[in-house]
């Protein structure tokens, strides 16, 4: 396994293909560390013993032990502990964890791989493994590159204007494919090793063209990532944990790529586009169950702390915001627990979770995401939002009486309640605020996709079955 040293040396050999702010930037500039020192947290929780039962797993592969992120779950229990692990990767971040991007990635394209392989007689399964192979003995992050610019919402892939607005193949030979088109909002696109590719969407057999599936390293040539970073604000005198943690998000542009035939995984069975959709955002909303529970941990020890350090702890009000959003994490992580239990085995040996649990699950965390944090914003009042900045806070003149003036509970130190509503501020106003309160709802997939989702795989003429015995109807 890698150690978060070593991945950092990694990411500082790479090709600059990385556009931010009007100029090309190495991967570990300033305001890409923040999502690095996420990803950091993954190798050094993996490399301590005493959470090594939770941050590895046994390849079954390769039988050798490996990051739990390059696992693909063999087992209920995998399942299980993914989840775990997720939540427990959240609380550290202060938000998501990221990595579990990749991890649901290599678990769809085991799935679908074999699937395809299984319909068709092609060999994409067996080129799967070898990319797995190498990516768990590396210990490498592999970034989700699913969403595809898309351009008019109202048309489908080959009716669009400009056809590149879904990534495409544009031609093939005997070496391998040149690809097109661009993917928007991809996670840790300037801090992985590879780019794993795949359809947003379903699509019909006027889309062959763009039933493509494919991984190249992130600095590959003719890939251009215009990256979009977000984080906490920096901090000058009380230094967190929180402010050392954030996040990118890129537009990944394909400009005539050349991917060789050992890392493509689907090219033209248009049939298993929805398929291959699908299943990551299966596994990746089982993924949500674990780490939706812990931004709920996180709003409810904001709003616990806040509450005794302004001196409401007990109040009536506090008491029903905590006991509903302890009621929204935990059913949040049973439907995780639920999609586990309920998992299938498939013919690749991957364990699936339960569909309809999954995305019960990661739509009940989408629809709370706002009510949540307006429950943090209605305990923590209006100063966070207005709070003077840190300087004046250690200014020799009004220094003092700005922190005489900020304290609320007498109990707790004018520094403490200072740290506590900086990190409201950080959690309710800020712009790294802003784009993470928008992943939870649009992350895996719109809200609207998990009611597509949902009513594709729910039985609801069994309720009716039911109804019209228990009223006697009988057609
Ligand atoms: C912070 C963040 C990180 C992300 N990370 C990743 C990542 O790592 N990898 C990745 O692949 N994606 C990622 N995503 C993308 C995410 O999966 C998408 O935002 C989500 O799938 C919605 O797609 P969209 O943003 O293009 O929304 P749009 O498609 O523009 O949707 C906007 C609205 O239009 C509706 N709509 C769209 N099409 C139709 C239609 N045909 N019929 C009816 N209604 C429609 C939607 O339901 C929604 O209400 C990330 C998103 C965010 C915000």
């Amino acid at each position: 396994m890698r150690t978060s040293e070593q991945y950092l040396e990694d990411l500082r050999s790479m090709r600059p293909n990385v556009y931010m702010g009007g100029e090309i930037v190495r991967r570990d500039d300033h305001l890409i560390i923040p999502g690095i020192n996420v990803m950091r947290i993954t190798f050094d929780m993996a490399g301590d013993p005493e959470n090594s039962e939770l941050f590895t797993a046994t390849s079954p592969y390769t039988g050798e032990k490996i990051n739990r992120f390059c696992h693909v779950s063999a087992s209920v229990d995998d399942l299980l502990i993914k989840q775990k692990m997720i939540r427990t990767g959240a609380r550290l971040s202060g938000f998501c964890i990221q990595r579990c991007m990749g991890t649901d990635t290599l678990n769809a394209l085991s799935i679908v791989t074999k699937d395809i392989d299984d319909a068709n007689g092609t060999e994409y399964y067996q080129r799967f493994l070898e990319f797995a192979k190498n990516y768990q003995k590396k210990d490498q992050i592999a970034a989700a590159v699913q969403t595809d610019a898309k351009g008019d919402r109202g048309k489908r892939p080959h009716e669009q204007v400009d056809p590149d607005m879904d990534v495409r193949v544009i031609s093939q030979n005997k070496d391998g494919i040149i690809v097109k088109g661009a993917k928007q909002d991809i996670t840790m696109a300037s801090y992985c090793d590879e780019l794993v590719v795949f359809p947003t969407r379903s699509l019909t057999s006027e889309e062959k063209q763009w039933a493509v599936a494919f991984a190249v390293p992130a600095d590959w040539d003719r890939v251009h990532i215009v990256n979009r970073a977000s984080a906490p604000r920096e901090r000058k005198f009380i230094k967190a944990p929180l402010n050392t943690y954030g996040s990118s998000d890129a537009l990944v542009i394909f400009d005539d790529t050349f991917v060789p035939w050992d890392r493509v995984f689907m090219c033209g069975e248009h049939e298993f586009g929805g398929r291959m959709a699908l299943t990551f955002a299966t596994c990746h909303r089982h993924s949500y169950c674990g780490c939706k529970p812990a931004v709920e941990d996180i709003i409810m020890g904001l709003i616990a702390l806040t509450a005794e350090y302004y001196g409401v702890e007990g109040k009536p009000h506090v008491r029903e915001k905590l006991a509903h959003l302890a009621g929204v994490a935990e059913l949040i992580y049973a439907a995780g627990i639920a999609a586990a239990v309920e998992s299938t085995k498939t013919a690749s040996g991957t364990q699936f979770p339960g569909t309809i649990y999954a995305n019960v699950g990661r739509r009940l965390a989408g629809e709370n995401t706002y009510d949540s944090w307006g429950m943090v914003a209605d305990i923590a009042g209006g100063f966070p939002v207005t709070m003077p900045f840190e300087e004046d806070y250690y200014h020799p003149e009004i220094g003092p009486l700005v922190n005489k003036y900020t304290v609320r509970n007498p109990a707790v130190s004018a520094e403490n309640i200072h740290r506590l509503q900086r990190t409201l501020s950080d959690y309710l106003a800020s712009s790294w605020a802003g784009v993470w309160q928008v992943a939870d709802v649009h992350g895996g997939g719109s809200p609207a996709m998990e009611t597509i989702a949902i009513l594709g795989n729910y039985d609801f003429d069994e309720r009716k079955r039911i109804i019209k015995r228990l009223a006697g109807i009988d057609d």
